[in-house]
Formats: structure tokens, C-alpha cells, sequence
């Protein structure tokens, strides 16, 4: 149905440290976000999702009505690894951010906390609006922390259920992946952080940071608000890096980054692109767009 990138921290993690030699000015930023794909790989490595509640059939009337395959009551994950995770993570923000982390707050997290995390996370944001204010967090901190440590074993779910999917389809039928085409996941629901244009035929890849799924997307068109009137979208670069470029929608305010691989020698995890281009999101965000996917504490 889509397609899941094999080996993600592995990968991601290599290119960061190839990065870090590229552009000495992102070690900091790229030590922070490297530290962070350490300790994800590490929690998802020994993590067996339990698919029960997602037969192939289900998952396949969800798709075909536009729904993404997980919600928050599919996710079982047992409390000592999103423990851990989040406990590391905590301390990741604190020593390469100056997160303030209140006292006592990352052993306060027990079982129910995560569910709503997860509700938070892939249904309703306003929770963790909620959360914030009763904990005294920053709410974009507490949102790095939740989808942070949902994120290795949602995508642990992603894989498998593409495997499954894929598995269970009649022999000699393709996969439905040309059908979706919508702007939001179709496994978890949440927004894409960046696009893809694929060097050979350049079809246009759009990539979930949460839970690692690509999936395949209109040419032209915004992925927030479906608009596809020429006029009210363009595209911006800086010069002399064709291969990066900002697609921003006039209609609803909101922009993509897009990789186009047709320009570049070689391109990376869709992920590494992302934080080899943050120079573009304040460029984009000063211009009054606003992105999507994951939020990151500023
Ligand atoms: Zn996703
Ligand atoms: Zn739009």
C-alpha cells in the first residue's frame, strides 16, 4: 500500500554523521537530533507490534474510505520501553536544548499518560494543549517528547502492517499505493514533513516523520488543503541549490519542503533532507507559511 524505509535509524543516523563534516555550522542542531535517532533505534530494535484489531480486511475498507490504519487503540506498547525512551529523551532535551524539564516530571509518566500521549499525538492536539498547562511544560516540548517516543514503535507498526498488507493481497494484484493520494498519512493520519520528487519519472513522494511512511502524491497540489489552482501555488529555492525547494500554498498559508532528486547527484533519507534544510523553514515561516509534521522545540 506504501512504502516503509528499510533500516530508517541505521540510515538516518550514517548520513547525519556525513553531514555533520558537510556543514560544520549544523553540528550542534544535527548532535541533538543524532542523539535522539540513537535512542529511538535502540527502543524499537527488540519491539514486536501485536497487529491484533488490524485484519488485512479492516485495513483495506479503512484505506478505501480515506482513513488511516492506526488509531490510538491499536498501539500496545508496554510502559518499561516508552519509560525509557522517554526518560532518555528528556534528558537529551535537557542537555543539548536547556530544556527545563520540571521536577519529577519524566518518572511521572505511567501507562494511561501514554495513551493520552497517543491520542494526543495521532487524533486530537488539543490533549496535549491539556497536559502542557496541568504539567507546566512548554507545549512544544512536550509535543517533541510525545511523538518522539511514540515514533519507533509506531513505525515498528508501519512495517509490519505494510507487510502484512502486501502479503495479503490475491495473487497478481498490485498494490493499491496509486489510490490514496491524499495529504495525510495513510497509516497514522498525521501530515507529511517533506516530499520527494523521484529522479526517473519525478512522481512525487510525500513522507510521514512519525511513523516513516512514503506515499505517493499529486505532482502539483498542496497536501494541507487539496488545492491544486495553479495560481495560488509556487515554489521558491535558494540559489545555486535547485535540488531543495519550498512549495508554498497562498490559499492556506501553509508550505512542503520538496527534494527533487532529478537535480541532485544523490539524494538522502527524506529525514536527513529535512534537517540539512532548516535554514529554509525559517525562511518560509519568516515569509508567514506554516509546516507540517513533526513540531520541534524551537
Ligand atoms: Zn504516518
Ligand atoms: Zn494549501
Amino acid at each position: 500500500m506504501e512504502k516503509i524505509l528499510e533500516d530508517f535509524y541505521g540510515l538516518a543516523i550514517g548520513q547525519i554523521t556525513e553531514l555533520k563534516a558537510a556543514k560544520p555550522e549544523l553540528n550542534e542542531i544535527l548532535e541533538f537530533y543524532g542523539s535522539t535517532l540513537s535512542a529511538q533505534s535502540e527502543a524499537g530494535l527488540s519491539f514486536e507490534p501485536d497487529l491484533s484489531g488490524l485484519e488485512p480486511e479492516v485495513c483495506r475498507s479503512r484505506n478505501s474510505s480515506g482513513l488511516p490504519l492506526l488509531t490510538a487503540e491499536h498501539l500496545l506498547i508496554d510502559q518499561p520501553s516508552l519509560s525509557r525512551l522517554w526518560q532518555a529523551l528528556c534528558r537529551i532535551l535537557q542537555v543539548w536544548r536547556e530544556e527545563t524539564i520540571p521536577d519529577g516530571f519524566e518518572a511521572s509518566f505511567q501507562t494511561d499518560h501514554f495513551t493520552q500521549l497517543a491520542k494526543g499525538a495521532l487524533e486530537d492536539s488539543s490533549i496535549l494543549e491539556n497536559m502542557a498547562s496541568e504539567t507546566g511544560i512548554a507545549y512544544d516540548v512536550l509535543t517533541f517528547l510525545a511523538e518522539q517516543t511514540l515514533s519507533p514503535f509506531v513505525s515498528c507498526y508501519a512495517e509490519k502492517l505494510a507487510a502484512m498488507l502486501k502479503e495479503s493481497l490475491p495473487e497478481g494484484e498490485g498494490t493499491d499505493q496509486k489510490k490514496w493520494l491524499r495529504g495525510y498519512c495513510p497509516t497514522c493520519g498525521r501530515e507529511p514533513l517533506i516530499s520527494k520528487l523521484e529522479a526517473e519519472i519525478g512522481s512525487r513522494w510525500l513522507f510521514c516523520s512519525f511513523c516513516h511512511t512514503e506515499w505517493l502524491f499529486k505532482r502539483l497540489g498542496c497536501p494541507f488543503c487539496e488545492n491544486d489552482e495553479q495560481d495560488s501555488l509556487r515554489y521558491f529555492y535558494v540559489e545555486g541549490d535547485e535540488g531543495h525547494r519550498v512549495d508554498v500554498c497562498d490559499k492556506c498559508k501553509r508550505y512542503i519542503k520538496t527534494v527533487d532528486s532529478r537535480q541532485m547527484y544523490r539524494s538522502q533519507n527524506p529525514y536527513v533532507e529535512h534537517l540539512s534544510t532548516l535554514a529554509l523553514d525559517i525562511v518560509a515561516e519568516k515569509e508567514g507559511f506554516r509546516q507540517g509534521g513533526t513540531t520541534i522545540p524551537a
